[in-house]
């Protein structure tokens, strides 16, 4: 576990709270007595319910049945959290050296992806870090607006063109910027509309390109915010972004607002990514570590 304060870990599971009731609530009625059909079948239901997915949620049901050792309601509790922590794998990490590093941030509109910018320039910022932004979605001027008062929030500065430009020139200018002015960390934001004509995912494969060619020594991670609430929906969103750049890492924002909290395993299983970070409120603070065990204890806990 890391070696941060434990304020992080009350955050996390606070945040988890609705998702915490949905699912461990139903385990204390369903785990009165030893493990049967009834608790199998409403296991499965209240993962589902809880947005694991249907086939994830059949198969956690399933593998727990199978299991000669969950016999007690003791054991049962403990197996599922083996299962669940197994599947959620290891916390994700940025990788941040050598500087420049470039975080290139993804998501549709409205997924918390220009606040989850700001807490985590604020974030490395407070680790001592030099963070520049690059405010890449030209699309909607109220998009570079609205970054330019996080970067101010958090402390770091903003390249920026003006609205409608091309934002892969955004990101040269900044990539540019980031090694002359000896930045630690770029942090680009992109564009999230997926019903217009121009094609976000080409735009975004240009973007990725000219960013691992202005920087072809630094680390490129590819980040994409996920709302926690939007559920199945939401994963097929994150398939198309990943099948476009390849995603290194998921933020599952607005985890505080949801009961949908399972989508964590499902998103790591699904695409085979680790969540790197939690948003757990809209304040510069509340984005916390993703750590697996903390997240399975929570998520349990009686
Ligand atoms: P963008 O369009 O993807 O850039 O989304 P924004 O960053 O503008 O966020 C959309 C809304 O979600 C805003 O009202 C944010 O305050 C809110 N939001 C973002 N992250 C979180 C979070 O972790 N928790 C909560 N409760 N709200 C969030």
């Amino acid at each position: 576990m890391s070696s941060e304060t434990p304020g992080w870990i009350a955050r996390l599971r606070t945040s988890l709270g609705r998702t915490r009731e949905a699912i461990a609530s139903r385990l204390d009625e369903l785990l009165q007595a030893p493990p049967d059909d009834a608790f199998f079948a409403g296991l499965e239901e209240a993962l589902i319910q809880a947005d694991v997915g249907p086939s994830l949620g059949a198969e956690i049901a399933e593998r727990l049945r199978q299991d000669a050792t969950a016999r007690t309601p003791a054991a049962a509790r403990g197996a599922l959290a083996a299962i669940l922590r197994g599947m959620l794998g290891a916390p994700g990490v940025l990788r941040l050296t050598p500087p420049p590093a470039v975080v290139l941030v993804l998501g549709v509109n409205g997924s918390g992806k220009t606040t989850t910018i700001g807490k985590l320039a604020y974030r490395l910022r407070q680790e001592g870090r030099q963070v520049l932004l690059a405010a890449a979605d030209t699309f909607r001027a109220a998009a570079i607006e609205q970054l330019e008062l996080w970067g101010e929030r958090a402390g770091a500065p903003v390249v920026r063109h003006r609205a409608g430009s091309d934002p892969a020139a955004v990101v040269f200018d900044a990539a540019r910027a980031a090694s002359a002015r000896g930045f630690d960390v770029l942090i680009a934001d992109t564009a999230g509309r997926l019903h217009t004509k121009v094609n976000l995912m080409e735009e975004l494969k240009k973007i990725d390109r000219v960013l691992s060619r202005a920087l072809p020594a630094s680390p490129l991670e590819r980040v994409l915010v996920l709302d926690a609430g939007t559920g199945q929906n939401g994963l097929a969103q994150a398939r198309r972004f990943h099948e476009a750049v390849g995603l290194t890492g998921v933020v599952l924002a607005k985890l505080d607002g949801t009961a949908k909290g399972g989508i964590a395993v499902a998103v790591t299983q699904d695409l085979g990514v680790p969540i790197t970070f939690v948003g757990t409120g809209e304040g510069l603070d509340d984005l916390v570590p993703f750590d697996p065990e903390v997240f399975v204890t929570a998520l349990l806990a009686p």
